[in-house]
């Protein structure tokens, strides 16, 4: 029939990721093979729920073909196997892009996954299961009629194109879609009833469809037959059983007959509408994985009812890991599944909750919405609000169960802790509930994690403020001049590095009554030393005000003011920034964001306070030079030389490396007593300066 047609077939060539796709599904080897079906009921499934949603607030768009169904044909002779439904079915338009020409996004990162070790079945999570086809079958053709286009045939068997050529003659299949495998000599075994009876059941037990199979049935047959095996007359005592046989057959004979019928073969209700002390571990993972395309169980599940004033039943599930495009922003993710009355409405409902859970999947089944309900209906729905705020506060309740198993735990917060720390920001409502959830590497926590609520129960006598450090990485702010003093004090500093942190913890402000101080900021407060001490400070305090002065005069606008420190105890000095501007490391994220805006910076970027360490040595020297002689140009290139090192020390950049470089060179050429004449115009080697990273290469001397 195809062949006939292939006279006015049109001839695409497949997107060059889809075809490079397409050769290693076909030329690796993948014992998961098996996946294809599930892959393409879900397709089957998936259309099928478009076209019910259509109908509810047009029923003409079913009057091409009423009944909503899945089959599946195996066939044989010809050594077929085809998957119908009554679906959406596709457009010309729709069968060019959607098999072939437009790749998915996940096109490229479903084969990184593969070559990386990851199996096939992984396929229906990067949105390309359709070409899991090609597992099981040389050749494929696709039937298809939408109800806005003609009847198409797509047929291709990979090899860098397909054809699309108008359905004239073929047999019309009203609305939906028929996928016909062609398949490979080796894989005949799908053919077989039992097989395909064992996959479904495995894989799409859950399809809220009914999905047919066409099987082959025997019966016994009577059939009158006066003559034939009636029990010979001359043998020795058969007269009983003859009349036995006489009565119960009177004359018939039995044959077998071969005949088809459709079976139906997933009998399942609805598992949410079950009762969860009657479903095992085992059939919440079958039906997650059925829902999400996971290859893996869940992580975690809730499943709850709603009575009273509102009913609902809700499944929700949370996975073991993010999805490869958790954050890509260009994709709102929602996994909750709306279902009015069992009726599935639609799996994209922003309004069902909210952003920040994006990565929860599950079912929601409302008995109180009104099945022809539209999105514009929805944004408003006094209903879906409530529904929302119950989700929430489930999400919520599910993660301080997993937070029971450290182990567990651990898992969730290594693949969703970005959402949580987003969470702060979105639902003040909740925000209270969600710092809980919340965990930070601390100077006290070792390779361990702390929650907030730990760091409290350790907080030393008199300690009012819960102290944070933020910066690039652990590693980076573990030694930073900023501890100093506190870690001197005992008090625990919590590590906050990642970029998302810093938004973070900018809206909670405060854990339990008390307030989250940053310790790269201005205004950190440690008094609690004796009168003694501190009648010791101010004095020591007066002693370097002049410094003070002297330094601000040198650095001029680079530094709003200098102080003298109560923060650091070895390092000379530190820069911090002002209470309400940005740290450096929200600078150093800023400024790492190409597409922000840049009158931003002007107001937002940060306010420089130097703060000075009269206790260290160099401090002292220093002011010992600059009160001798307020001129002194080594005081000049030392304030210099400390004000850069700050930079990097407290998490900042350089502006210029070079000129930075050019001062070191020169502090060791003094330390190493050489002659600036002597090596002027040779070039010394100087090693990489290794904490900082800033000077990545060889150090070029300058006079
Ligand atoms: P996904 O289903 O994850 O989007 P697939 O590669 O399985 O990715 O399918 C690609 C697209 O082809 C689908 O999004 C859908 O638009 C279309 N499609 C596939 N199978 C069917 C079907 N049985 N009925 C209607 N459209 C289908």
């Amino acid at each position: 029939m195809a062949d006939v047609q292939m006279a006015d077939a049109e001839t695409f060539t497949f997107q060059a990721d889809i075809n490079q796709l397409l050769s290693l599904i076909i030329n690796t080897f993948y014992s998961n093979k098996e996946i294809f079906l599930r892959e393409l009921i879900s397709n089957s499934s998936d259309a099928l729920d478009k076209i019910r949603f259509e109908s509810l607030t047009d029923k003409s768009k079913l009057d091409a073909q009423p009944e909503l169904f899945i089959m599946i044909v195996p066939d044989k002779v010809n050594k077929t196997l085809s998957i119908i439904d009554s679906g959406i079915g596709m457009t010309k338009a729709d069968l060019v892009n959607n098999l072939g020409t437009i790749a998915r996004s996940g096109t490229k990162e479903f084969m990184e996954a593969l070559q990386a070790g990851a199996d096939v079945s992984m396929i229906g999570q990067f949105g390309v299961g359709f070409y899991s086809a090609y597992l099981v079958a040389e050749r494929v053709i696709v039937t298809t009629k939408h109800n806005d286009d003609e009847q198409y045939i797509w047929e291709s068997q990979a090899g860098g194109f397909f054809t699309v050529t108008r359905d004239v003659d073929g047999e019309q299949l009203g609305r939906g879609t028929k996928i016909t495998l062609f398949l490979k000599e080796d894989q005949l075994e799908y053919l077989e009833e039992r097989k395909i009876k064992d996959l479904v059941k495995k894989h799409s037990e859950f399809i809220s469809y009914p999905i047919y199979l066409w099987t082959e049935k025997t019966t016994e047959k009577e059939i009158s037959d006066d003559e034939d095996d009636e029990p010979k007359k001359e043998e020795e005592g058969a007269i009983e059983e003859i009349d036995e046989w006489k009565e119960t057959k009177s004359k018939k004979k039995k044959i077998k007959e071969v005949y088809h019928e459709w079976e139906l073969i997933n009998k399942q209700k609805p598992i949410w509408l079950r009762k969860p002390e009657e479903i095992t571990k085992e059939e919440y993972a079958a039906f997650y994985m059925s829902l999400t395309n996971d290859w893996e169980e869940h992580l975690a599940v809730k499943h709850f009812s709603v009575e009273g004033q509102l009913e609902f039943k809700a499944i929700l599930f949370v996975p073991k890991r993010a999805p490869f495009d958790l954050f890509d922003t260009r994709k709102k993710m929602n996994n909750i599944k709306l279902y009015v009355r069992r009726v599935f409405i639609m799996d994209n409902c922003e309004e069902l909750i909210p952003d920040y859970l994006g990565f929860v999947k599950g079912v929601v089944d409302s008995d109180d919405l009104p099945l022809n309900i539209s999105r514009e209906m929805l944004q408003q729905n006094k209903i879906l609000k409530v529904i929302r705020k119950i989700l929430a506060k489930k999400c919520i309740e599910m993660f301080n169960e997993i937070a029971e198993n450290k182990e567990d735990y651990n898992k969730f917060y290594e693949a969703f802790s970005k959402n949580l720390k987003l969470s702060i920001n979105e639902d003040s409502q909740n925000r209270a509930k969600l710092a809980d959830l919340l965990r930070y590497h601390s100077t006290k926590s070792g390779d361990e994690l702390t929650s907030l609520k730990d760091y409290v129960t350790r907080m030393k006598e008199g300690q009012k403020d819960i102290y944070y450090i933020t910066g690039e990485s652990k590693k980076a702010v573990k030694n930073s001049p900023f501890l100093e003093r506190l870690k001197q004090k005992g008090y625990e500093v919590l590590y906050m590095v990642d970029a998302i942190d810093e938004y973070a913890i900018g809206q909670l402000k405060e854990y339990d009554g008390k307030k989250l101080v940053s310790a790269t900021k201005e205004g950190l407060k440690l008094d609690d030393d004796s009168e003694e001490e501190k009648q010791k400070k101010e004095e020591k305090k007066k002693s370097f005000e002049n410094l003070c002065k002297i330094i601000k005069d040198i650095l001029g606008d680079k530094v709003e003011k200098v102080v003298v420190s109560d923060r650091i105890v070895d390092s000379p000095c530190c820069l911090v920034t002002g209470e309400y501007g940005w740290t450096a490391n929200m600078e150093r994220i800023m400024k790492a964001q190409a597409l922000r805006d840049n009158s931003m910076g002007g107001y937002m970027s940060s306010k420089k306070t130097m703060e000075i360490n009269p206790d260290n040595g160099v401090m002292e020297e220093l002011r010992k030079r600059a009160e001798a002689d307020k001129n002194d140009k080594s005081v000049m290139d030392l304030v210099l030389l400390l004000f850069e090192t700050a930079l990097l020390t407290s998490g900042f950049s350089l502006e210029e490396p070079n000129t930075f470089a050019a001062r070191i060179h020169m502090m060791l050429k003094l330390g190493l007593s050489i002659d600036e004449e002597e090596t002027c115009g040779e070039d010394a080697d100087m090693p990489a300066l290794e904490e900082d990273g800033a000077e990545e290469s060889k150090m070029e001397e300058v006079d």
